[in-house]
């Protein structure tokens, strides 16, 4: 239920509903429901969105399997897709400081994240309009006189389920290699943070994508999210958000045999070796954990030092860290924003309250924060804990905060195995001015990512994934088109004289 407060609030914003997009047209939610969406950042209502049903997901499935079946798109040309795309991201271009703002208010992190994600978004579209020009079957030596070749088939209805932590960004890391290949998609957004996705929805309508190719339904996770991952309409499921949901949404999927791909949780060791760049390894780390306020899954949260340098390391990290600031969302001279929920703010605490009753040192942080002028936000210290074993919670599990763990490591022998001694398999960071040992320790770590000397992870081209049990399959590269298309292999035989092959 909304209170009278939040519906005044609401009626504030410019735009105080957002639809969800069916079939090419904004509709309100099969029962008339809606929820709320929240600024992170003051904890005041945003704005009010159409709330989905089954009922609702049913018929996003069906535009989309009608659009896909019978539909143009996936018989248009290439280049038509292509420009498409392109469009897409000239419009994207064109509104950029108000997606910009959306992005901020809902999510509540800085407004030069923001900027780079929203930046990154239509450098996706632009990215996937020109590697769909270059995707194409092969020709393969086969014995004569036969010949074969394959297709690039468009896989078919995409089902598409996106975290909160980079609303906009993993919206476009979905939706342009889908379309691009053909696909049709229904998309669902987390409900924390729906809205810059709706608005792209509307913009890749605006660009000319046909009506059922790109949907959104809008509502939790644990009835549309589910239930799209069950549905006997979707052939695939592209999934971003934590290792338990993807585990769940794999085993609803497998009943169908649906295609899957999972971005899942990650916990990257970030490395520092005595021979670093100890300023460059300092700002590299900050931005490695603190970036997006730590809500990242490939975030550094875990810090190795080697022994020698560990001192020195941390003063200086320590010191840099206290000049991080917290502060209105908006401002560039935020460094830290908000949390996204309550919810979150207590899941971050309580790992930190663990650490303490484990023994670990609260060196920096350790707390909620006070911002002022936005006491009814979410906001935690940048918080920085030594003194850690490899079995304490904070060691072991995905935090999604500003929370770093510091250790030491005695060689490099010590610091591969620390950095492996994980579940998970995202990234790692690598800080060494020694070339030869940072290819080595590269090639020993099992993480789908690794910088070398690097505080950024990935670019348009850059597949980004896992390894373990943060999933597999690869986004934000040329590979990933491979996932959206089917392979289809035609072999044909070009003797002029018939086959008997049972010699009857
Ligand atoms: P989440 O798993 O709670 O939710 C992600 C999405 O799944 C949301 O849209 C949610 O509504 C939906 N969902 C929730 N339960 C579902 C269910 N049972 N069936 C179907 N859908 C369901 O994750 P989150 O809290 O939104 O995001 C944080 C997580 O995402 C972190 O673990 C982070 O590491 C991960 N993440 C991974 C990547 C990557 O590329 N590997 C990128 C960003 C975030």
């Amino acid at each position: 239920m909304t209170t009278t407060r939040e519906e005044q609030a609401v009626k504030s914003m410019k735009r105080d509903f957002y639809e969800m997009v069916i079939n090419g047209e904004s509709v309100k939610g099969a029962n008339g429901e809606h929820f709320i969406t929240y600024n992170p950042a003051t904890g005041e209502a945003l704005a009010k969105v159409a709330k989905a049903t089954k009922e609702d997901v049913d018929r996003a499935v069906r535009a989309a399997r009608q659009a896909f079946d019978h539909g143009k798109w996936k018989r248009s040309p290439v280049g038509k897709r292509a420009r498409t795309l392109n469009k897409i991201a000239s419009i994207m271009r064109s509104r950029f400081n108000e997606l910009v703002e959306l992005e901020v208010l809902n999510s509540g992190k800085s407004l030069t994240a923001a900027q780079g994600q929203v930046m990154q978004a239509i450098e996706d579209f632009e990215f996937y309009a020109g590697a769909i020009v270059g995707h194409r079957g092969s020709v393969n030596n086969v014995p004569g006189p036969f010949m074969n070749y394959t297709l690039k088939e468009p896989l078919g209805v995409c089902a598409q389920i996106i975290p909160w932590n980079y609303p906009m960004m993993m919206a476009a890391w979905k939706i342009a290699p889908a379309i691009a290949a053909g696909c049709s998609i229904v998309l669902k957004p987390a409900s924390l943070t729906p809205l810059t996705a709706i608005v792209l929805t509307e913009i890749c309508h605006e660009a000319g994508v046909p009506e059922g190719v790109v949907n959104i339904v809008t509502g939790d996770g644990a009835t549309v999210g589910a239930y799209l991952a069950e549905h006997e309409g979707v052939d695939k499921v592209a999934f971003t958000g934590e290792t338990g949901t993807g585990k769940d949404i794999m085993a609803k999927a497998s009943k169908t045999l649906k295609r899957v791909t999972l971005e899942l949780g990650g916990k990257s060791p970030n490395l520092v070796f005595e021979d670093a760049d100890i300023d460059a390894a300092v700002d590299g780390s900050l931005f490695g954990i603190f970036y997006n306020t730590g809500q990242s899954c490939e975030a550094r949260s875990r810090l190795y030092i080697q022994e020698s340098i560990y001192g020195q390391f941390m003063e200086k990290f320590v010191a840099k860290a206290k000049q991080l600031t917290l502060g209105d969302p908006l401002s560039k001279e935020t460094h830290v924003g908000a949390i996204i929920s309550e919810k979150q703010l207590e899941v971050i605490d309580s790992y930190v309250q663990s650490a303490k009753e484990e023994g670990a040192t609260i060196v920096l942080g350790g707390g909620r924060a006070k911002v002022d002028g936005f006491e009814g936000g979410h906001w935690y210290l940048p918080t920085i804990i030594a003194d850690v074993t490899e079995n304490m919670k904070v060691v072991k599990e995905e935090i999604f905060g500003p929370v770093v763990v510091v250790s030491k490591f005695k060689d490099e022998k010590e610091a591969i195995q620390l950095a492996n001694n994980t579940d998970y398999g995202l990234a790692a960071a690598i800080w060494t001015k020694d070339h030869a040992r940072a290819t080595r320790v590269a090639g020993m770590i099992q993480a789908g990512t690794i910088m070398i000397n690097s505080p950024f992870s990935a670019f348009p081209g850059t597949p980004f994934g896992g390894y373990k049990q943060s999933g597999f399959g690869r986004e934000l590269c040329i590979e990933t088109l491979d996932l959206y298309t089917e392979t289809k292999s035609v072999l044909s035989y070009t003797g002029s004289r018939p086959l008997n092959p049972f010699g009857l």
